[in-house]
């Protein structure tokens, strides 16, 4: 029996992993991405892998050992800064200030690096570059039958037996699975990036250090990282109208003069190093972002012969630093769902029923995983813009770690202590 004809739309991560995981097992599949080239745009800052979700896609695919070439642990470490510059927590120097465990052994690796690593896993071909995805048509009575047609800007392709939706927030697969759109989270801001930091401005790289550097005030942050090639990426994110770039005034379009409108508009009485963050950025990395998230707990009737991943199926803020690897583990349940019932296909219907009964599996198992992920961003939403400022986080951060160190000496079980910082995280979010 041949293999379904599979399209996966989008490489980024969900898509690339899922594509390599499919070849490992010898299910040929075609990845039609929008982009001309991987380094068509700037892919974005770091990521951190988590234990059971992206390292776990990564070990699973084969390409862990890969994976650890590039991995930054080093980048691992967070600092808390107030608006007054006062340093309330660094945990690179200070062991008692360090994270609660759960946090713990998430390597660093730079968005584009594991990017380039997916996509050298896969076989010569697999990605169709410049192909961007208009609308897919399904035809064929019942799910036996179904098959789908790919219309892309120049052409159109046909014959699909299983299209994977792996396009991120505005995915043109999902209108197949729900009419849910994504929905501004209320927070927006200005996104920039100081090049080579170290040579550039080593002052601030210094204040930055080798991870993450947030100054927390009320309801806003200047949320600093170091990436792997010496960038330090900054995030100017406030609580803001969804009209807050017309509102402003600023015009954005003259980088020049909108750095420095920006600061004295939002951040006018912060410490000068927080505010060089955003002011000595270099011009042409400045981008005004509004960030969109899915409804917490999104849900549909599963489809035969498609379905989504990743951003598209869930996508969230990235407070809780999860949305990368929520989306490498649908990558990995959807595979083993496929991969574990290809025994049954014996004759083109029974291919496509089986595809249809994986694909079920995999969104019965998918939709508590992202919603519990999706009630925790939510959480650390709420923390990074608290009206408290940093103080609220480091306080979660002690509250957990307190219950982690009772864990320790009481023996709760680990469901009890999941309950314990649950109760705690719901408390964090509310105080
Ligand atoms: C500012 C910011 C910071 C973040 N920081 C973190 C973090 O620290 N940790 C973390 O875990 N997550 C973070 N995230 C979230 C993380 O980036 C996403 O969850 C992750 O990239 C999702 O991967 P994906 O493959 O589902 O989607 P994407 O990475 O969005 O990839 C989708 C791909 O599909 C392509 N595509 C889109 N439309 C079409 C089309 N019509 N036709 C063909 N191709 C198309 C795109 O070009 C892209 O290559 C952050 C997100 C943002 C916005």
């Amino acid at each position: 029996m041949n293999s379904p004809k599979v399209a996966v739309i989008g490489a980024g991560p969900a898509g690339l992993t899922l594509a390599r995981l499919l070849q490992c097992h010898d299910i040929p599949c075609t990845v039609f991405e929008y982009e001309k080239t991987i380094d068509a745009r700037d892919q974005g800052g770091t990521l951190d892998l988590h234990e059971n979700g992206g390292l776990l896609a990564l070990k699973e695919a084969g390409i862990y050992e890969v994976f650890l070439k590039h991995a930054r642990p080093e980048g691992e470490v967070l600092k808390i800064y107030l608006p007054d510059d006062q340093l309330i927590m660094d945990e690179g120097k200070n062991a008692d200030q360090a994270r609660p465990k759960e946090m713990h052994g998430r390597p660093e690796i730079d968005r584009i690096k594991l990017r380039t690593m997916l996509l050298e896993s896969l076989k010569p071909g697999t990605v169709q570059w410049g192909h961007k995805l208009r609308k897919v048509e399904s035809s064929g009575e019942g799910p036996s039958e179904r098959t789908f047609a790919l219309h892309f800007q120049h052409r159109v392709e046909a014959g699909f037996d299983l299209v994977v939706g792996g396009d991120g927030a505005w995915s043109r697969v999902r209108p197949l699975c729900t009419s849910e759109k994504p929905f501004y989270s209320g927070i927006a801001g200005y996104d920039v990036r100081i090049l080579d930091a170290d040579n550039t401005q080593p002052a601030l790289a210094e204040r930055c250090g080798h991870g993450m550097c947030l100054t927390l005030g009320p309801n806003r942050g200047i949320l600093s990282q170091k990436n792997g090639d010496g960038t330090i990426r900054t995030y100017g994110f406030m609580r803001a109208a969804e009209t807050w770039e017309e509102d402003s005034g600023i015009d954005f379009k003259d980088p020049d003069t909108a750095l420095a409108d920006f600061i004295d508009q939002f951040y006018s009485d912060w410490a000068q190093d927080a505010k060089d963050l955003i002011l000595k950025a270099d011009r042409g990395t400045a981008v005004p972002r509004k960030m969109y998230m899915l409804p917490v707990g999104l849900r549909w009737e599963s489809q035969p012969g498609v379905t989504v991943i990743g951003d598209a199926a869930h996508v969230m803020t990235p407070f809780a630093g999860v949305g990368v690897n929520v989306a490498m583990q649908d990558s990995l349940e959807l595979s083993r769902q496929i991969i574990s019932r290809k025994d049954q296909w014996t004759s083109k219907a029974e291919q496509r029923l089986s595809l249809a009964a994986g694909i079920a599996a995999y969104e019965a198992e998918m939709f508590d995983r992202a919603e519990r992920y999706a009630k925790k961003t939510i959480m650390y939403l709420d923390l990074f813009f608290h009206h408290r400022g940093g103080v609220a986080m480091v306080e979660h951060f002690d509250r957990v770690k307190a219950i982690e160190k009772a864990q320790c000496e009481d023996g709760a079980t680990k469901e009890a202590l999941q309950e314990r910082v649950r109760t705690a995280q719901e408390v964090g979010s509310t105080g």
